[in-house]
């Protein structure tokens, strides 16, 4: 009998594929191994098994795998599962889902080795320069990589060079997998095999009289190891004896120390952080848990709807704390932005090295090792904390799941597939894994709460900040009548002066607000109105003054500010609204007294620039920060007396079914930055229009009347949560190709759905990285069955394929976007 693996490989294909195994490696094999098959020409993939089976394929030879590559399944059955449901819903392939779940170091690389070709006799008068460098490169080293060669010539593109040796029979290539994980090993000391008796350990200090830097490295062993420290390592020895690395390997190499290598994690948590009790809960807290546990013996998703200070976090950490009593693993899932060190540590403050963190800015190998303690259960992950794409960790004994901030646009994927919301797919998580899932926003979503209204969700609300602090005095500031009346100064109208001001003299502290980053979005000639475009995307280009430069937000092109016009030649530019440098240095200039910082992209690049803008905050070493909306997410300041939001109006004019909802839930989250302490906070809205609704209803604090307009809106234009949207773009270099294609496929698509079709439109930014972009969208009714509905869209799609003149044209899906 034959064996036959199905596979999932990490590529947009939505099929599984077979590939034949021996008895011994069917026995051996268990689904959620990785395998590494051959694919393609000479490709070599990393794949999952997927199914273990006898059935030959019929359609072509099943192929021989490379290896196995696990002696355990990394990946458990439920996350296939989990996996495939993400793949169906947001309509890509769970070789995508693969992709984007696991580290990167677990999809093995095929990858180019060079060889010196041993049977050959060369002739070195017959290479040139470069070839006789990597010729006697691999003299040296048995096999390089096509980078090392590159690093080697000192060339970018080597290929050439290696096509010739190729030709001249003087190198073989090799196509080899290999892994990116590395653990981290420790270096550790201890005393040669040699002298563990007295005499001979006497004696060795006796040689070592006239050594005396030495014999003091060998003496600081000794008190280390007197403290009861079973193992020393190298760096601990050369701090306590002060000497250098190479005196500790010179002893090394007389043999009179021994190193050793251990393997450790990378993150490890410093036990005595762990300080605190739970605090005991008020009474709106305890009601809300209370409220919480019944919805969750119903079986139900629940709702926290909390205002911002209400102690949310609080309620957290309780469930969290009972659901690891229970010995279940928690899950805490928060958007990339909000996922600081100042929520962190409060976590790690009650729950110590039980704490687990995993998203983007940790190392490759750092999340090998989450996953790896994740899938062991071990105590050290039992709670992990994460963005998005924690969701997809191997999980086996989940008991709760918290989705906090869960109205953040962030929890959607954009780009690349799958574009899926981690939201949506944590509730799906839950009930495959039937564990409690709770959702906690102090702005909850249309969607969400419209489900509450449904009664489809459970319900829990908290109304009072902590310690009865008022909720925030909302002002709204009309610019308009004071730009009239010559009252700015700058973007600054007179009334948030004076709030500054005064905030500072109490010495308190102030957070300014404004949507964009650099100093002035556009820059423009007075004379012929032409403003600097980027190349490759259809946008102007910012302009960020601390590096005099102009740069596109949507590709890393930039250039050197010009000092007159590209157009016209006259010297006539001039900058056109403003972003948060600008605010910052014209605050600056107006008060040069003051202490600013500012935390938007430009700022905090880099894994710590988060923390350290927020520690000096937090320390008050600055009086006033100025940032985007970063600075709205959980940060949790005790004296900040003022907020002061430099224009809303940007805000509200997007053109985006979403725009009213997402100012509300913006403006409200960073008024919630004011007065969290004890004294009453005070919000300053500069505005051209204080008598939008939506100002109103975030001066009020009523959130109520803000969703039923919305949901009012939604139910006459279609959109959600009372219809389904799935938005399909046609991407491609050529203009007219991506015009056709996505005029064929709305065609297609009213034959059957008629007017809930929209489009084709371009989007705002037609055109990004020189591919021109234009979306189809389609209402899709609730009744309507979504499979049918999305298994006909690829039916059409399959005919779309197969004419010629669209061929090379990116159909991408976008299911629920947002
Ligand atoms: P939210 O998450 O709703 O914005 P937080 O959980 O950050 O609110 O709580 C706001 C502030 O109140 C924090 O400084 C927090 O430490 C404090 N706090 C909340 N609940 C309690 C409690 N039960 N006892 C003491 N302090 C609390
Ligand atoms: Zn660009």
């Amino acid at each position: 009998m034959q064996h036959f693996i199905n596979v999932i490989l990490p590529i947009p294909l939505e099929k599984l594929f077979t590939y034949s195994v021996t008895r011994a490696e069917a026995n051996f094999l268990k689904v959620g191994m990785r395998v590494a098959v051959p694919f393609g020409k000479s490709k070599i993939h990393t794949a999952l098994v997927a199914e273990i089976h006898t059935t030959a394929p019929t359609l072509y030879d099943a192929k021989d795998i490379h290896q196995i590559l696990d002696d355990e399944p990394i990946v458990t059955e439920l996350q296939i599962k989990h996996w495939s449901w993400v793949a169906k819903y947001y309509m890509c392939s769970v070789g995508e889902v693969f992709r984007s779940a696991v580290p990167g170091a677990f999809l093995l690389e095929s990858e180019t080795l060079i060889l010196k070709n041993s049977e050959a006799t060369v002739d070195e008068n017959t290479l040139t320069d470069e070839e006789f460098l990597v010729f006697e490169a691999l003299e040296r080293q048995s096999m390089l990589k096509v980078q090392e060669i590159a690093a080697i010539v000192d060339k970018k593109n080597v290929l050439p060079i290696l096509k010739r040796l190729l030709d001249k029979n003087v190198i073989l290539t090799k196509e080899e997998v290999y892994q990116q994980y590395k653990p981290k090993l420790v270096r550790y000391v201890k005393l040669g095999e040699k002298y563990q008796t007295e005499e001979e350990l006497s004696a060795l200090l006796d040689s070592l009289s006239r050594a005396p830097k030495q014999s003091n490295v060998i003496l600081s062993l000794f008190q280390l190891q007197g403290t009861n420290q079973k193992k020393i390592t190298v760096k601990e020895l050369e701090k306590k004896s002060k000497s250098s690395a190479s005196i500790i390997k010179t002893l090394i190499d007389k043999d009179i120390l021994e190193e050793f290598y251990v393997r450790t994690d990378r993150v490890v948590f410093d036990a005595t952080k762990k300080t605190k009790q739970l605090k005991e809960l008020n009474k709106y807290q305890t009601e809300a848990i209370q409220e919480i546990k019944a919805s969750f013996k119903e079986k139900k998703v629940t709702l926290l709807h909390g205002v911002t200070s209400s102690g949310k976090t609080e309620v957290y950490v309780q469930l969290i704390a009972e659901c690891l009593a229970e010995g279940k693993q928690a899950l805490y899932l928060l958007p990339e932005i909000a996922l600081t060190t100042q929520l962190i540590a409060r976590l790690q403050n009650y729950f110590g090295e039980y704490v687990a963190v995993f998203h983007s800015k940790y190392t490759v190998n750092e999340r090998v090792e989450v996953w790896n303690n994740v899938l062991a259960n071990k105590s050290k992950a039992q709670i992990v904390i994460g963005a998005r794409s924690a969701l997809f960790l191997p999980f086996s004994n989940l008991g709760l799941i918290i989705v906090d901030e869960e109205h953040e646009a962030s929890f959607k994927q954009y780009d690349p597939a799958p574009r899926y919301h981690a939201r949506d797919s944590a509730i799906v998580l839950a009930s495959f894994s039937n564990c409690n899932i709770l959702l906690g926003s102090a702005t909850p979503s249309i969607e969400t709460y419209y489900n509450v209204k449904q009664q489809k969700y459970g319900y829990a609300q908290i109304t009072r900040r902590y310690g009865n602090v008022l909720m925030p005095e909302v002002e709204l500031v009309d610019i308009k009548e004071l730009t009239r009346k010559k009252r700015m100064k700058g973007h600054f109208s007179e009334r948030l002066l004076l709030g500054i001001t005064e905030a500072v003299q109490e010495g308190e502290q102030v957070i300014l607000f404004q949507n964009r980053r650099g100093y002035a979005p556009i820059v423009e000639c007075t004379t012929c109105g032409h403003s600097p475009q980027c190349p490759n995307c259809d946008v102007s280009l910012t302009y960020h003054q601390y590096k005099k430069q102009m740069r596109c937000h949507y590709c890393s092109y930039h250039m050197a500010l010009q000092k007159s016009c590209l157009a016209c030649g006259m010297s006539t530019l001039n900058t056109k609204g403003f972003g948060t440098e600008q605010v910052e240095q014209e605050l600056q200039e107006l008060m040069p007294n003051l202490r600013i910082g500012r935390m938007d992209l430009d700022t905090t690049r880099g894994k710590h620039a988060y923390e350290k803008i927020i520690t000096s905050f937090e320390k008050h070493e600055l009086d006033v920060l100025v940032g985007t909306q970063m600075l709205t997410k959980g940060l949790d300041f005790g004296n900040v007396s003022l907020v002061g939001i430099m224009n809303a109006d940007n805000l509200l004019n997007f053109p985006d079914f979403r725009a009213h909802e997402r100012s509300y839930q913006l403006l409200a989250q960073v008024s919630g930055r004011a007065g969290r302490a004890q004294k009453r906070g005070k919000v300053l809205i500069q505005t051209y229009n204080p008598y939008h609704q939506i100002l109103q209803q975030v001066s009020t604090n009523d959130y109520e009347a803000m969703y039923t307009d919305q949901i009012n809106e939604r139910r006459l234009f279609k959109y959600p949560p009372l219809h389904r949207i799935l938005k399909i773009t046609f991407k491609h270099r050529d203009y007219g190709k991506v015009e056709g294609a996505s005029a064929w496929f709305a065609k297609s698509l009213r034959v059957s759905f008629k007017d809930d079709v929209l489009g084709p439109e371009f989007p705002a930014v037609a055109r990004i990285r020189n591919q021109y972009l234009k979306n189809v969208v389609l209402k899709i009714k609730k009744d309507q069955p979504l499979g049918k509905t999305k298994d006909y869209i690829k039916k059409i799609e399959k005919s779309f394929n197969s004419i010629g003149q669209f061929k090379g044209v990116r159909v991408i899906y976008n299911v629920d976007y947002i």
